[in-house]
Order: C-alpha cells, then structure tokens, then sequence
C-alpha cells in the first residue's frame, strides 16, 4: 500500500536519513507552478495535512494493486468492492490519525464513493482479461548522466509481443484540453524513464480517469522522447542553480488556493525561514560557482527498478 506522506526531518532532530533529491513528475509540476513551493516540499520538506481526495485516491489506487494480486479468475467487481473496505481498516490501523480526517458520521458516504470508483474502473478495463507485468513500481533512473529521475508507475502491462503500456490512475475527472498536457508531461516523464530503463519506447500511455470513467492514451515515439528529455535535463540544471543559491521566487497562481503554506510565503505577506541549503550539501558552494551543466542527453544510466513501495512525496 502506498504511504499517505513523505517522511518529514524535523529541525535537525530527526534521524530518518532523506534520499538524495531527485526529479518526479510532481516536483517538477511544483517548480514549474511555483519554485518556493518546490523548495518547501522538496528542501525544507515542511509538513502538509493530507486532504480526504488525497486519501481517497490511496485508498483506490491500493484496492487496484490488491485486485491485481489475485489470480485472474478472481478479479471480479465484488472483490475489489469487498477490499475497499478491508483496505481502510489496514490504513487506519498504519496511520490511525485518519479517523480525525473522516468524521464518523461521514464515513459510510466516503467509502460507497471510493466504490463507485472502483466500479467505474471495470466499465474501462476488465482485469480478468490480463496481468499486469507490476503494479505499484518504484524506479530511479540516471539520465545525461547526472539528472536523476524518480517515478512511481501504477501499472505497467507488457504483451507477449514485446509491447508496453504505461498506465496511471486518476481519481478525479478528466482534464479539459488546457490540462491535458499537464496529465500528458506525467506519463511522458515514466515513458522516457521506462525508455532509458529498458532501451523500450512504450508503445501506449493510458491515463484512467476513474471520476467519470474516460482515458486518455498517447503513443510516443523516440523522437518526442529524445526531445521531451531535452526538456527534462534543462529543467534539472535551472532547479540545481536554484537549490546552489536558495533563490526560489514565490510565484502566485490560481494554485495558491490548494497551497499549505501561504502562512510562510512573500506573495501573502509571510516570511520564508531561512534557506537550509542543499540537502546533502555540507556547505553552499560558493557564489558564481555552481553545479556543472548536466552532460550531454544518453550518456551513461544507472538503473533501479523495484516493485516496492516507496513514499508519495516523492
Ligand atoms: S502560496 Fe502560492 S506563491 Fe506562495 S508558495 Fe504557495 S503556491 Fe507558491
């Protein structure tokens, strides 16, 4: 099952070691939308309430994976129905603050929605017609020889003939055509991963839309890979001069409405604690001395892949 949140080290005292900092998705959606969000969840990584969406989507997405643990024969909609709730219990009992999040009261309504969600998977795809090849996958890939790349893929299906689908479950609604390439930059990030990962350019991404039971599917091809890592690579370089010399810019947005941490931020008249400088970093480097540019796109790749589970806050 999926954490509901990253670990977070507390002023100094806490002696949960953090990874090194890498690229998802999500955090490059942060830096994009907004570099002093990025920093707060990536650098400081400064706490956040988990929202009742939040969970719900983890509850769904670990009801999925558990589907897929059974033998095919078995994957019937009863089953799934019947792990929502047996799911929930085995969340609460990993983080029983959720009872505080979900009113007693509230919770009968809650989970009858996350089983209209997973029933309105099986009006898109029958899981007893396939098997995934993994579900839940963590991977970390190195590319341009220094840009590290983390993702965590749903599921990933390979057919007999060598074919691979990249697929990602959304629970809420399908995104209007001004933020269908946002959803298309997240499945295109685990694409290129997947290619440098295996030398394999999937032949289709799948975005289920749980909400209102609609996908969306993308083949790409080598030449949008190669020129989407293009993109990826100067992203990095821009977000390593930002982490070298502290200076991530609030930058306001009709996304300041979902943000914890406007208490803190410039754009809202907060002061943002001072800068604890690049993780794993003993020192700041000097002023004007910074990281070199990442090497050239292709070079070597160091290569993880696990079915494991890995924290959301990636
Ligand atoms: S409130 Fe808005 S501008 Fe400030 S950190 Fe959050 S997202 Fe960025």
């Amino acid at each position: 099952m999926r954490a509901i949140a990253e670990p977070v080290e507390s002023a100094g005292t806490d002696p949960v070691p953090r990874r090194p900092l890498a690229l998802s998705p999500s955090r490059a959606s942060d830096f994009k939308t907004c570099p002093l969000l990025y920093r707060y969840r990536a650098v400081d990584r400064l706490p956040e309430p988990p929202s009742v969406p939040a969970v719900r989507g983890t509850l769904v997405h670990s009801v999925l994976e558990q589907v897929f643990g059974h033998p095919a024969v078995e994957r019937t909609p009863e089953l799934a129905v019947a792990q929502v709730g047996l799911v929930w219990e085995q969340m609460v009992g990993d983080y029983p603050d959720l009872l505080a999040l979900l009113p007693a009261e509230d919770l009968p309504g809650w989970l009858a929605s996350a089983k209209d969600l997973v029933l309105s998977y099986y009006t898109l795809e029958d899981p007893r017609r396939f098997s995934p090849e993994a579900c839940e996958l963590a991977i970390e890939v190195e590319i341009a020889g220094s840009v590290p790349l983390r993702g965590f893929i749903d599921r990933v299906d390979l057919a007999s003939t060598g074919e691979l689908r990249v697929v990602d479950y959304k629970t809420g609604k399908s995104p209007g055509p001004d933020f269908e390439l946002r959803a298309l930059y997240q499945l295109k990030f685990y694409a290129l991963m997947m290619y440098r990962l295996r030398g394999v350019v999937p032949t289709q991404l799948k975005l289920i839309y749980l909400a209102d039971g609609l996908s969306l599917q993308y083949a790409p091809t080598e030449d949008e890979l190669l020129s989407f890592e293009n993109g990826v690579v100067a992203l990095w370089a821009t977000m390593t001069r930002a982490l070298e010399t502290g200076d991530f810019p609030a930058s306001p947005s009709s996304m300041c409405g979902y943000c914890a941490h406007q208490a803190i931020c410039p754009a809202y008249g907060g002061t943002p604690p001072p800068y604890p400088g690049y993780p794993g970093r003993e020192s700041p480097l000097p002023a004007g001395q910074l990281e070199p540019a990442a090497a050239a796109v292709g070079d070597a790749v160091a290569l993880t892949e696990a079915a494991v589970k890995v924290p959301v806050g990636l």
